[in-house]
């Protein structure tokens, strides 16, 4: 008999993990109390990015999920999602920052990524500002339009048989042993399992408290700025070599480094803020001038164009930077698959095989067995309790 799975949250992890046990035969349900990528998989920009991980098991598991991306595209159609190869490019503003980046992406080019160090950046785009030393190209460095990835991964899912179900997990049903049998919802239904996979991103510590395994993951504030449509302007994933320390930063306060990029709408996405400041969703001007004058910094003909929005969304963050994958030990039958921080569109495909492998009781195909191992629950376990 098939082994029946509950994913909570329908965003694009769930999405991903819905679309990897669904293939692999499972009977899956995902559950999900609001709209699909309704979560922070509408706050991303999209980046799939090799090229801010450092090596070690986030880099595995990026450089799993990248291939799974183009695996994904050739088998739903690049164009549902807006899959784009259009590469990153690391500038760095002094020499002394080059040296440094320079030797970063040589540690990462050790560990399996293609990097190609430039001395003329305008030669990749032409309207980066005079003056810079010079920067890093990572040819893999890739786009997805986050909601759409979701939607089109758990679309496949659905073919494959899995179901969607509308409501908020409220607790858990227990077995022999202790081991989950499923959930209840706050409207009293009730979904049986054999396992669940607590996919419900920044509120993912909740849920996991729920389930009687609770995570620590918290939110981490981000605002992503829009421009107007213009012609194509900026070419790759462009940002400053001080944007990778700002994303392994564990300040919670403001911390601010752009990340440039244009859109197949025409859009030019200036991307994101960082602070802890619980779930505040209030418009915060100063984020938007300091993120605003960065990127003008890196692309001066931006002082001319208007800006038309700023969302803000709440990435999962857990204290040590990395998502929790993998089983809980303290209630048999649940899995992880939360806490993705700033990084979550671009490890989806990889978190949902690996919860699939997880599930299995076997290694992924071709995975470095870093991820299988570094990424577990049991690295933070913060004290359980009953389920709910
Ligand atoms: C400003 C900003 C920029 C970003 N840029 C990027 C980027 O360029 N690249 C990248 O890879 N990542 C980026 N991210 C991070 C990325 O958006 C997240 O890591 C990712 O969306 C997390 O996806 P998820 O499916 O885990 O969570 P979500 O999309 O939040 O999905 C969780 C789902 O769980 C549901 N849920 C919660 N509790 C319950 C419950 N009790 N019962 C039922 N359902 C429940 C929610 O309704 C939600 O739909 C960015 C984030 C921000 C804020």
């Amino acid at each position: 008999m098939a082994l029946k799975v509950v994913v909570v949250g329908a965003g694009v992890v769930g999405a991903a993990c819905a679309f990897h046990t669904a293939s692999a035969g499972m009977d899956v349900t995902v559950v999900d109390r609001g709209p699909v990528g309704a979560g922070t998989t509408s706050r991303g920009e999209g980046n799939v990015l090799l090229s801010d991980k450092e090596p070690g098991p986030e880099l595995a598991l990026a450089r799993l999920s990248r291939r799974l991306w183009d695996e994904a595209g050739r088998e739903l159609g690049p164009d549902t999602f807006e899959l784009e190869h259009k590469g990153g490019l690391v500038v760095a503003s002094t020499t002394e920052g080059l040296a440094a980046l320079g030797e970063f992406a040589a540690r990462q080019e050790a560990a399996g990524v293609r990097i190609e160090p430039v001395d003329r950046v305008q030669d990749l785009e032409p309207h980066l500002a005079p003056g810079i030393p010079g920067g890093v190209h990572y040819p893999q460095d890739a786009q997805v339009q986050p909601v759409l990835a979701a939607a089109a991964l758990l679309r496949a899912a659905l073919q494959r048989g899995a179901r969607l179900h509308k409501g908020e997990v409220a607790g858990a049903l227990t077995g022999r042993g202790g081991r989950i049998s499923g959930v209840r919802t706050t409207t009293g239904d009730v979904l049986h399992a054999d396992a669940v996979v607590n996919a419900a991103g920044t509120w993912g510590g909740e849920v996991g408290r729920r389930l009687g395994a609770p995570v620590e993951v918290l939110p981490r504030r981000g605002f992503v700025l829009v421009t107007e449509p213009l012609p194509p302007m900026v070419r790759h994933k462009v940002y400053s070599a001080d944007y990778v320390a700002g994303v392994a930063s564990s300040d919670a306060g403001l911390e601010t480094s752009c990340v440039v990029e244009g859109t197949r709408g025409g859009t030019i996405l200036i991307g994101a803020s960082r602070e802890r400041v619980g779930f505040d969703l209030t418009m915060n001007t100063a984020v938007v001038t300091r993120l605003a004058a960065q990127a003008c910094g890196l692309f001066p003909f931006l002082r001319g164009v208007h800006l038309i929005r700023a969302y803000r969304g709440f990435r999962p963050y857990c204290p040590d930077h990395l998502p929790v994958v993998g089983p809980d030990p303290r209630v048999p039958g649940v899995v992880h698959a939360c806490g993705h921080e700033g990084a979550g569109i671009g490890l989806a495909p990889a978190t949902g095989a690996l919860v699939t492998a997880h599930l299995l009781g076997r290694p992924w195909r071709g995975a470095d067995p870093a991820v299988h191992t570094g990424l577990l629950p049991d690295r933070f376990l913060i004290p359980g309790g009953a389920p709910q």
